[in-house]
């Protein structure tokens, strides 16, 4: 049960892909009515149904953090290990922008305290959000997965993140 409603927000309907659909990401999904809502609502596919992006998740999330405003949609991976951070392909550069940037900073320490990543995607590109830096790891692809490992360099520790090909 989600906290929120999802308002005149219909962002995800962009930025995620379904594959129910074969609806790639950060194109419109045709059956959008954008701004409004879902032309299918009663037959959407399930991945749309069970979608709970973190802003309807997190009551503490001010109004700026509301997809449609922020041009990015933040959905967590089932397993917890990452936050994924689906950009606006429109506007590619917003999660660089006030308070975002500096927040996802912040959250990264958390996160590689826990073992877990942050992970910016405009399109299928990514980039790894570390405290001290931003690694940019290019294309992405279905099969690949990020990884991010602890490099003892000079005897101090950096995270090191990098893609591992699939098939
Ligand atoms: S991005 Fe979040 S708030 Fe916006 S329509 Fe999707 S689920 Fe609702
Ligand atoms: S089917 Fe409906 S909920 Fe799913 S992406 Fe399309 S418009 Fe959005």
């Amino acid at each position: 049960m989600s906290a929120r409603d999802c308002g005149g927000c219909t962002l995800c309907c962009k930025v995620m892909g379904i594959a129910a659909l074969e609806k790639p990401l950060g194109r419109w999904c045709p059956h959008c009515k954008i701004g409004k809502g879902c032309g299918i609502y009663e037959t959407r596919p399930d991945e749309c149904r069970t979608f709970n992006c973190l802003w309807l998740q997190r009551e503490n999330l001010g109004p700026e953090w509301r997809p449609d405003r922020a041009k990015f949609v933040m959905a967590p991976s089932a397993d917890g290990a990452v936050l994924l951070v689906q950009v606006d392909p429109g506007a590619p550069d917003a999660w660089r922008r006030a308070p975002y940037h500096a927040t996802f900073r912040e959250w990264s320490r958390a996160a590689i305290a826990a073992e877990r990543q942050l992970i910016v995607m405009v399109d299928d590109r990514a980039t790894v959000v570390l405290p001290d830096r931003d690694v940019a790891l290019g294309r992405v692809g279905p099969g690949d997965r990020i990884v991010s490992r602890r490099v003892v360099d000079g005897g101090r520790q950096r995270i090191e993140p990098r893609v591992e090909r699939g098939g």
